[in-house]
């Protein structure tokens, strides 16, 4: 291991600098650097050489020419135990430089701002940072390469045990950081000319790439079994409140599943803006929920669809929590896995916290959806990977369809608007059925439609007379209409859209049925 004799230092992020600059000294290494890390560093006593002394070359155009010379990328390029290399620099007065440290002109930061303009974002588009950067990445045998102000500290301790030098693995670590650096700031920079250029359409499209965009968060302890190995990746920009943004107040760590079912949960209660409502969910569908005039009654409601299911659920709100609903949700009764809310009133965080140890309470902050940049929802196939829209529709009063010689009344609009929300969020074949502004019943995931109404109609145990029910697809045939007005069903959801929607229509006639087409199918599978 050769020792590291010279380092070139030029960062646009001056922080720690001084410092590590220091801690090299004291391994005798010589420090070379452009302008304003340079003045820098001789403002606080360190001594360096300049770059221009280096190539012999004015630094140019404000720094658009700075480092890109032969006598800097010779230097870093040479491999050491290449006697031609050696003898080629060696000729044109080149010195080896065993370390670059370098990041990048702020272009996110830059392009963050509001008012930045085009030219301004372009002179932020650095060219000789990342070419020093993957120069050095390349030739890891020889030359370490650092990006990260966090990683000063851990160099120098490490150039300590190795007496001035760095392992091979710890130098070729530092190229592999040093290439992600430079594809993530490629990758800002194409991003950023594609909004300009593209036109509408072309926005349209999906991206050419996406996975790259994702970072581990964590390694999870397992998966959905205890068999297999998961992990937690994030999308390098949020956009809007979410599970992945949400901030744990307590409990035990958050599982593969309980993550999964949590974000069912959130992105359920994310839907209604005008009142309070709280969700139920297990296995990432509601078995309760229910939007009600104070938080307490919705949670009291929502629990009370189907308390059997939800042993070990997942809870959701759209509203602070206030002492009076953390008490029904802290009930002993109740075994509740997780709890997320946009914030917690101080009395109820202490009462959940009391309830249980396990217990984990997260907080998402004001709720929100982010149409403007909503991102995709992606399934994994054996193979590839399916990538959709986020599914966003809504539906308003205005948006149904009366199809049936009833019509609706006011009362069961809202609740035929309520349980469409729902049904969104229930696997496909999805029935719901809900009345006075709370899910009674709940048929998912089954193969036939009449299958989902039959169990729906089971849960709701007689609490669905009178009430109405959603469906998340066409109904193929009458015979799941006709079990719903067995039920005493009064009103029905659906997007219509089958061959056979006339002989369904003329069921609902018979059977003294109000139904409304919302025209938009929402399958989940
Ligand atoms: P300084 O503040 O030391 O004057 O400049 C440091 C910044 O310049 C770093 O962000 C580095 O990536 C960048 N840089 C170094 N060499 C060049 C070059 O030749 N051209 C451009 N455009 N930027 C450079």
């Amino acid at each position: 291991m050769s020792k590291i004799k010279r380092a070139l230092l030029s960062v646009s992020d001056k922080e720690g600098i001084v410092d590590f600059a220091a801690g090299l000294k004291e391994f005798g290494v010589e420090i070379i650097s452009t302008g304003g890390t340079g003045k820098l560093l001789k403002e606080n006593d360190i001594e360096v050489t300049d770059i221009d002394q280096v190539t012999d070359f004015p630094e140019m155009m404000n720094g658009r020419v700075k480092t890109l010379h032969p006598a800097v990328h010779g230097g870093i390029l040479a491999v050491r135990d290449n006697d031609e290399h050696l003898k080629e620099i060696a000729a044109q007065n080149i010195e080896p430089i065993d370390l670059v440290v370098c990041n990048l002109y702020p272009f996110a930061e830059t392009i963050a701002k509001d008012d930045v303009t085009l030219e301004e974002a372009i002179e932020n588009i650095d060219i000789g940072g990342p070419t020093m950067i993957r120069s050095a990445a390349k030739n890891n045998n020889d030359v370490a390469v650092v990006v990260d102000t966090a990683d000063y500290d851990e160099l120098l301790a490490e150039m300590k045990v190795g007496s001035g030098a760095l392992t091979k693995t710890k130098k070729l670590k530092l190229a592999y950081k040093a290439f992600h650096h430079t594809a993530e700031y490629d990758q800002r920079i194409q991003k950023y000319l594609g909004e300009i250029v593209m036109d509408e359409e072309e926005k349209q499209q999906l991206p050419e790439t996406l996975l790259d965009r994702y970072d581990k968060r964590e390694d999870l302890r397992y998966g959905e079994n205890p068999h297999q190995k998961a992990a937690f990746y994030l999308e390098a920009e949020q956009n809007e409140p979410s599970i992945s943004t949400a901030e744990k107040l307590h409990g035990k760590g958050m599982s593969y599943n309980n993550i999964n079912d949590t974000d069912g949960a959130l992105e359920l209660v994310k839907e209604f803006e005008a009142k309070p409502a709280a969700a139920v969910i297990k296995h990432a569908n509601p078995c309760g929920m229910a939007t009600a005039n104070t938080l307490k009654d919705a949670f009291v409601n929502a629990h009370a669809g189907d308390p059997l299911s939800a042993f070990g659920s997942i809870v959701a709100v759209n509203r602070k929590i206030d002492a009076e609903t953390a008490k029904e949700i802290a009930d002993q009764d109740k075994f509740i896995e997780v709890v997320i809310a946009p914030d917690y009133e101080e009395e109820a965080l202490e009462i959940l916290k009391a309830r249980s140890e396990k217990m984990r309470i997260l907080k998402t902050g004001e709720l929100s959806i982010n149409r403007e940049k909503p991102g995709y929802s992606m399934k994994k196939v054996t193979g590839g990977l399916l990538v959709q829209d986020r599914d966003l529709a809504q539906t308003a009063a205005e948006d149904l369809k009366v199809v049936t010689e009833k019509a609706p009344t006011e009362e069961q609009i809202k609740d035929l608007l309520f349980s469409w929300k729902v049904v969104k969020h229930v696997k496909s074949n999805a029935i719901v059925m809900a009345k006075d502004e709370m899910v009674v019943g709940v048929g998912a995931g089954q193969m036939s439609r009449v299958d989902s109404m039959i169990i729906a109609g089971r849960k709701a145990e007689g609490r669905q007379e009178g009430g109405v029910v959603a469906s998340d697809a066409f109904f193929p045939f009458p015979d799941a209409v006709e079990k719903a007005a067995e039920l005493g069903i009064k009103a029905i959801i659906q997007p219509g859209g089958s061959i056979r929607d006339e002989k369904v229509i003329a069921a609902c006639n018979k059977l003294g049925i109000a139904m409304v087409f919302t025209g938009k199918r929402h399958f989940r599978h």
